[in-house]
């Protein structure tokens, strides 16, 4: 088959100023990074706990490879599982109080995974439209309905579950717990109102909100006291600085998903190094509550510092700050500018988001030092607020 079309296409990418490059880091991830040849400010980075340099984490990726070697070997249920992977699981268990957990090789794939196994022809998922990419897939591969609700409209998901639970079998509300490029969060208690209420499973991903929200970092749910979600998604490749994705969640959901998963039962385990980094992160970040805390005085000055400029950007409890620019081309400028100051803060543009959405989004880090965040502040000062927010001003909760 000809791959001629391939030309066009990325022309059209290009005309369309949407031309993604890739500038290698020359250093670990950290509050500073070296990038292209230069020191520069990190806020563009979802480490948000620091963590990914943090010598404990390595020396324990490093015993595991000694220990189980490199590579897995063979999926999970054939000869992949070794004794990390389970310990691991029922760390993640315990940090989310649930009966049990399951690992997958990313958070992409627990979702990929995950939603086709719950759900098929004749359910319903009733799914917030700012849901990340990895939830969407999962939805089109399962071949339920899909009906989507605009972001946070508790009102509008009780219309569609009102008017078409009755003709479904099974029905799933779908969110992000704290969403990654717009930094609110899910009002997850209306949402669990709303499915007790419509005999529906509330499947919360919350990859941005684990191990940073909550009084023992377990996430979104916790700091918003909500304790009814049924399935718990989440990664290993944010706060827990490593790899891989989880579902946490009843004896009988686990037990469920390693049957009938497929990106569980068909891909190879995953490696014992990104395991124990995984389970060393979450056994460190249980035992230091100040990290959160430090996460939480550092995501709140910079916020006030932003506003105190005259950006406006909303209070809020989350390290995902999105700083309101508009046009596309706008954003890279604004991001060109920052840069050649040494800060780094990263224009999303679409189709990440929205078309006229496009935003710096800063993701703070419990290892930023006040003067981190004064550089940043003093190179905002170059550029020009717009006068109003995002469209969907984001909750602040
Ligand atoms: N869900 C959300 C909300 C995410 O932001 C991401 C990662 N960007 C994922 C899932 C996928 O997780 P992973 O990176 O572990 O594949």
């Amino acid at each position: 088959m000809s791959l001629e079309f391939l030309a066009d296409e990325l022309e059209a990418i290009r005309a369309a100023n949407r031309w993604r490059t890739q500038k290698p880091m020359q250093s670990m991830q950290g509050p500073r990074v070296t990038r292209e040849g230069r020191r520069v400010v990190n806020f563009a980075s979802n480490a948000y706990l620091g963590l990914q340099a943090h010598p404990d984490i390595q020396v324990a990726a490093q015993a595991a490879v000694r220990s189980w070697g490199t590579g897995a070997g063979a999926s999970r249920l054939l000869a992949g599982t070794n004794e990390l992977h389970q310990e691991l699981e029922r760390a993640i268990a315990h940090l989310k109080r649930t009966e049990d957990a399951v690992l997958f090789s990313s958070g992409y794939l627990a979702n990929l995974g995950v939603l086709p196994a719950l759900a098929g022809k004749g359910d319903l998922i009733v799914s917030d439209e700012l849901n990340h990419a990895s939830l969407i897939d999962g939805c089109r591969l399962s071949r339920a309905s899909v009906r989507i609700f605009p972001h946070a409209d508790t009102a509008a998901a009780a219309r569609i579950l009102e008017a078409e639970r009755p003709r479904n079998r099974r029905a799933i509300i779908l969110t992000d717990g704290l969403f990654g490029m717009d930094g609110d969060l899910a009002p997850l208690g209306e949402l669990a109102r709303l499915a007790k209420r419509h005999d529906a499973i509330l499947y919360v991903d919350d990859a941005h909100g684990t191990g940073v929200l909550g009084e023992t970092g377990a996430g979104t749910a916790e700091h918003l006291g909500v304790g009814d979600v049924d399935v718990h998604m989440g990664t290993l490749s944010k706060a827990f600085a490593s790899e891989g994705g989880f579902i946490a969640g009843s004896q009988e959901l686990c037990d469920f998903l390693r049957h009938r998963a497929r990106s569980f039962v068909f891909s190879t385990a995953p490696a014992p190094a990104p395991v124990a980094a995984a389970l060393a992160a979450i056994n460190l970040a249980a035992n230091r509550p100040e990290l959160r805390a430090r996460l939480q005085e550092n995501q709140s000055r910079f916020r006030s510092g932003l506003r105190g400029l005259g950006w406006p950007v909303a209070e809020g409890v989350t390290p995902v700050i999105p700083i309101p620019i508009g046009p596309s081309d706008a954003a890279m400028r604004a991001m060109t500018k920052l840069e050649e100051q040494g800060v780094w803060v990263p224009a999303i543009r679409p189709p990440t988001v929205p078309e006229g959405t496009s935003r710096l989004r800063a993701s703070v880090m419990a290892t930023h030092e006040p003067r981190d965040l004064e550089a940043a502040l003093s190179a905002f000062q170059t550029l020009t607020p717009p006068k109003e927010g995002l469209p969907s001003a984001p909750l602040s909760s």
